[in-house]
């Protein structure tokens, strides 16, 4: 209505005045106001209906506004808003039990955090003082938050404002079969190789002094690049063999995303740690964690866990939870997310990718996919630069806007990653508009 146009009008104008942004030159923004927000759509300053392709910051995995977790808050806020984390509540136990039993083998203890940086802080520190080391091994091409620990773990350029105090970080070449570092031309070859690498830069740091190795099960901002069959597993066995923490980030393509629970499910491999946020609840209040295995719980059995947050296990954001992974069983969005992945999202893709020079791959699974673009195939050179945008991209974020779409959009690339819950047709017609809009990126191909 024209009443909710200028509230939004007005909101945008104190947003400027007083809302300092994220990752942002202040003045160079141009904020989207969004006025309403339903399902898998939301509507603009202007009233125009957006199909949201990026589900946020890829975290409302069960779309905007699904009634039962509106109500499981709205009852929670009757009940009780708040109680400190030394207390024991029951949504907060309930969310404690649901996670630990859908995350893999024996992380049966959960540690609750208010988001993804700080489960990735905790996780980090848990595993010091598990090993009694210090370094901590991470990919290049990844992202773990924005506290301080957590962004120099990160391999984005997001780290390199703020890379100092990042002593004892070191970073390695993750295994990413189509900008294979290591010459590789075959998945075998890339397992095998990066695996080598690994084991070097492991020996080379020397393992004694390495407490932890953290990596996003399926890479998400920086690529959603699907690790080749055997990767994760030697993964698994290096830090065994080692004895580092190997602490597995699913804040992204946990929850469902992948079409299972946490993705390391589809390589059978199950981490000492596990941190999770964004779909444990859709990002309905905040909320995040880490899910410890027993061998870690038993060193702070008897020893104090020098860690805390005033909002640890918040009942409102735990009964999100609690909601949340109840629709999703009851909806089963997760099987879901599978399906589309499987049956809709990836033929559709590799259609678009057969009519389009722009696109270089297109990879994912369940509702994870993304779209690497390209000025030449057959050099693969990126239509925007690493850490870059370019006139291509942006027309191409343009079109796709105009044919009302929201996307997610990196560097080169657009991901793919609708809400697990989105309907079979407001996904093709998602990637109808993609298939136009790529148009415009067609003409900046070589
Ligand atoms: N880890 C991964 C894999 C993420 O994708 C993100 C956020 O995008 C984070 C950690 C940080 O989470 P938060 O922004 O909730 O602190």
């Amino acid at each position: 209505t024209d009443a909710e146009i200028e509230a939004g009008r007005q909101a945008w104008l104190l947003d400027r005045a007083h809302v300092f942004h994220s990752w942002s030159a202040q003045d160079q923004i141009k904020p989207m106001t969004v006025l309403r927000a339903e399902g898998s759509h939301i509507w603009d300053g202007e009233g125009n209906r957006l199909l949201d392709f990026s589900s946020q910051l890829v975290n409302t995995n069960i779309g905007h506004q699904h009634p039962k977790v509106v109500a499981a808050i709205q009852e929670q806020a009757a009940k009780l808003c708040t109680i400190a984390p030394q207390h024991v509540n029951d949504a907060r136990s309930e969310a404690a039990r649901l996670i630990a039993g859908i995350t893999p083998g024996d992380l049966n203890h959960v540690f609750f955090t208010n988001g993804g940086a700080d489960a990735v802080e905790h996780a980090i520190r848990m595993a010091r003082l598990h090993t009694g080391r210090q370094k901590v091994l991470s990919a290049y091409r990844s992202y773990h938050g924005g506290t301080q620990l957590a962004v120099n773990v990160t391999g984005d350029p997001r780290r390199f404002p703020n890379d100092y105090s990042s002593e004892g970080v070191v970073h390695f070449m993750p295994a990413y079969p189509y900008r294979s570092y290591f010459g590789s031309t075959t998945e075998a070859e890339e397992t095998e190789r990066a695996l080598r690498h690994l084991e070097d830069m492991i020996v080379l740091e020397g393992p004694q002094n390495i407490a932890a190795l953290i990596l996003e099960t399926v890479p998400g901002t920086a690529g959603i690049y699907v690790p080749p069959a055997g990767y994760l597993q030697g993964v698994r066995e290096l830090t065994r063999k080692y004895g580092i923490v190997y602490i597995a980030d699913e804040v992204m393509a946990g929850f469902g995303r992948t079409g299972r629970w946490f993705a390391v499910e589809h390589w059978d491999v199950v981490p000492d740690l596990l941190t999770f946020a964004k779909g444990v609840n859709s990002g309905y209040v905040p909320l995040g964690g880490v899910a410890v295995s027993e061998a870690i719980f038993d060193t702070f059995r008897e020893r104090v866990y020098p860690g805390g947050l005033t909002y640890s296990g918040h009942p409102l954001a735990c009964a999100a939870a609690v909601a949340t992974i109840n629709a999703m069983r009851d909806d089963k969005m997760v099987e879901n997310a599978a399906r589309l992945g499987e049956e809709v999202i990836g033929p559709r893709l590799r259609e678009i990718a057969a009519r389009h020079p722009s696109v270089g791959e297109v990879r994912g699974l369940g509702c994870f996919w993304s779209v690497e673009l390209v000025k030449d195939r057959a050099t693969r050179e990126p239509l925007a630069a690493y850490g870059g945008s370019s006139p291509a991209m942006n027309e191409l974020v343009a079109e796709l806007k105009a044919g009302g779409l929201m996307p997610f959009a990196n560097f080169n690339r657009i991901h793919v990653v609708p809400p697990l819950n989105t309907s079979d047709a407001d996904v093709l017609h998602g990637l109808e508009i993609l298939d136009a809009a790529l148009d415009a990126a067609d003409r900046h191909t070589n």
